[in-house]
């Protein structure tokens, strides 16, 4: 039985691949396809630790998914569809339908497109990746892995937005999250190296990379998450406002004649550390902080200060806590932004050991302080291979 997987995630003008093995992460090549649709694209395709890059004219998701099969065969390893145990899918929003991966039929199909105006930005990009998969791969198994299955064991009283029955039952209006396939990886490899059981853990888990959310995570299950009904809400992100006053879209259409889509966009892109300092790039902010700039400056503050406020929020939720997880590309190399968010937390157990914190490791590791009662561990995420994993479970599962 083969447990080789095809990886595929599917934006709105890029797709990436990865194909690995589900059960031990090692990846043979993977790739990127950007600037689907417009006059000229790029396709970088990764193997045995070389790039290989060409620009070219991407016309849709077809010609992506076409490109990337003829970059497998060109720069290797072709892809022999026998060979392969599962395509797996990122998809963007599983609304409450979804707890788990799904093998995918028509009828999935139809249920994620009657979920697109709730996930408008991804899920018909997501949907688009599917259905041409399945065109190109008819004979293998295609897996729909959710962004918010992971959440789907949050109770009621954190899901629930104070708002008219009539908006809950009629539109779907609560809090569903997203990031889901990270924490899944995320509090499992933490566990391990926490040394404890899983099903025993409680973790509060920080995804820092351009989109960025707080989970607070009992036993390995989702019980809070700081992404909402959309991916605005939580914290403060590359482009993306995070928490606000839910009057300021009022406020502005009234103050500007701004319409809806208007004020959506400056919020999905250009509020958040591009909107307080004209830049989005936290390397990039924190090079600009430490230079003197104040903005950047500010920005890192708002940016730490909320998510410091999230922990003790989700520590508060969890009542007892065992770690605090780094992840996401801010999460795993800004120490600046730990150090910033968790210190004078030490009466709440959190305290952190500036060496280990400062270390330039790239691995899983501790950087609390060996009498912290709460531990503090930086654990790199890795949602394809979690993808991958889940993939082979269902199809394996199946057979
Ligand atoms: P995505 O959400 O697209 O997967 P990543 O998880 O890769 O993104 O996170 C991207 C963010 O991580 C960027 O803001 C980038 O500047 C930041 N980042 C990457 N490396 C560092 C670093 N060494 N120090 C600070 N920030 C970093």
């Amino acid at each position: 039985m083969t447990d080789e997987v095809l990886v595929l995630n599917a934006g709105s003008s890029s797709l990436k691949y990865r194909l690995l093995d589900g059960r031990s992460g090692v990846a043979r090549a993977s790739g990127t396809v950007e600037r689907i649709g417009e006059d000229s694209g790029t396709l970088t395709h990764s193997v045995g630790g070389e790039d290989h890059t060409e620009e070219r004219h991407v016309a849709d998701f077809e010609d992506a998914l076409r490109s990337a099969l003829e970059a497998f065969e060109r720069h290797g390893p072709a892809i022999e569809p026998k060979d392969l145990a599962a395509v797996g899918h990122r998809v963007v929003h599983g609304g409450d339908l979804f707890a788990e991966p799904v093998v995918v039929d028509d009828r999935l199909l139809a249920t994620v497109e009657e979920l697109v105006p709730l996930a408008p930005l991804h899920n018909p990009a997501n949907l688009e990746g599917l259905r041409v998969a399945v065109r190109l791969f008819p004979e293998v198994p295609q897996v729909a892995v959710f962004d918010t299955a992971f959440h789907q064991t949050m109770p009621e009283h954190a899901y629930t937005y104070a708002v008219p029955l009539a908006w809950r039952e009629q539109h779907r209006i609560r809090r569903y999250g997203f990031h889901g396939t990270s924490y899944a990886f995320v509090s499992r490899r933490a566990a391990e190296l926490l040394d404890r059981p899983v099903e025993e853990t409680n973790l509060v888990v920080l995804h820092l990379g351009n989109g960025a959310s707080a989970a607070a995570v009992r036993g390995g299950r989702s019980v809070d998450t700081s992404m909402g009904l959309t991916p605005l809400e939580g914290l403060v992100m590359g482009t993306r406002s995070g928490d606000l006053d839910p009057a300021i879209h009022g406020h502005l259409h009234r103050e500007l004649g701004w319409s809806l889509e208007e004020i959506d966009r400056a919020l999905y892109r250009d509020s958040g550390l591009r909107g307080l300092s004209g830049v989005n790039d936290f390397r990039e902010l924190t090079r600009r902080s430490e230079a003197g700039d104040e903005a950047a400056a500010l920005a890192f503050d708002v940016y730490a200060y909320r998510v410091r406020k999230y922990v003790g929020a989700y520590y508060a939720a969890l009542g007892e806590l065992h770690a605090v997880v780094f992840t996401g590309g801010v999460g795993q190399h800004s120490a600046a932004l730990r150090t910033a968010a968790l210190t004078g937390l030490d009466r709440l157990g959190i305290v952190l050991d500036p060496v280990r914190n400062d270390a330039p490791a790239t691995d899983g590791r501790l950087v609390s302080a060996d009498g912290s009662a709460v531990a503090v561990l930086v654990v790199p995420t890795d949602e394809e291979w979690e993808i991958a994993r889940q993939a082979l479970a269902v199809v394996h599962g199946a057979d």
